[in-house]
């Protein structure tokens, strides 16, 4: 990776500012200042100093946050706080994106990362992956709601849903479930009970693929999967 690209990545301003920092011999790598923004830095390899202190060049993050209510699952928005203003600043250098969106309203499991190959593999229809939520409902859910989710609804927009499995946690007056979904369209837990003439009233993702969220999370709160938990995911 190019010098600057490199110092710009690591948080130390746009590509104009860090060329005076080159230029003052602030980045090191192996040993020798490197003051030619163009200059190559072996990123993988070499040990790269920057005003003197060590550091460590990461290509990829990969984040799971307990997401908190009202915030947006966005990179920016003009009005509301969104997920990636949450992280720390050496987290947020790194340009990572949400994997898919929880509504503003919605808690749990979100992961987001700046790997677009992981990305686009979750997100993609055909894999499948299979998302799990847990929610309060107002309303009796029955046994014959569990059998139209395993056979699929139809939403109010014709679409038929693929089988969903839902259980039944607690019912009365309000009902708790888990439901479980390969798909992903807009609003679709919701929308699945307001085809059977119920409101969702909490809603918490809590496991997405092989991940389940980390019970110690409290909202608003995130940590970096480790490499074991990366690989799952692949
Ligand atoms: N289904 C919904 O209705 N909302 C979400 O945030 C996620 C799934």
């Amino acid at each position: 990776m190019r010098a600057d690209k490199l110092l710009a990545h690591l948080g130390y301003g746009s590509r104009k500012e860090v060329k005076h920092l080159l230029k003052a011999g602030a980045l090191v790598v192996d040993g020798v200042a490197i003051k030619d923004a163009k200059k190559h830095v072996d990123t993988k390899n070499a040990s790269i100093e920057v005003h003197g202190e060590k550091v460590e060049y990461r290509e990829f993050v990969y984040l799971m946050m307990n997401k908190p209510p009202g915030v947006i699952s966005a990179t920016e928005d003009h009005r509301d706080e969104t997920v990636v203003d949450l992280l720390e600043f050496e987290d947020r250098i790194m340009d990572p994106h949400p994997v898919g969106r929880l509504d503003k309203d919605t808690v749990g499991l979100l992961l987001l990362t700046n790997d677009g190959q992981l990305t686009h593999q979750l997100l993609s229809p055909k894999k499948h992956v299979p998302k799990t939520y847990f929610a309060k409902i107002d309303g009796k859910v029955t046994d014959s709601d569990v059998a139209a989710f395993a056979e699929g609804v139809t939403l109010d927009d014709g679409y038929v849903t693929k089988p969903g499995k839902l259980t039944i946690l607690q019912t009365g007056e309000t009902s708790e479930i888990e439901l479980t979904i390969m798909e992903g369209k807009f609003h679709q837990v919701k929308r699945m009970f307001e085809s059977v003439g119920k409101k969702v009233t909490y809603l918490k993702r809590i496991s997405m693929g092989p991940l389940a969220l980390d019970e110690d999370l409290q909202e608003g709160e995130y940590r970096e999967l480790d490499e074991e938990e990366v690989q799952l995911l692949r």
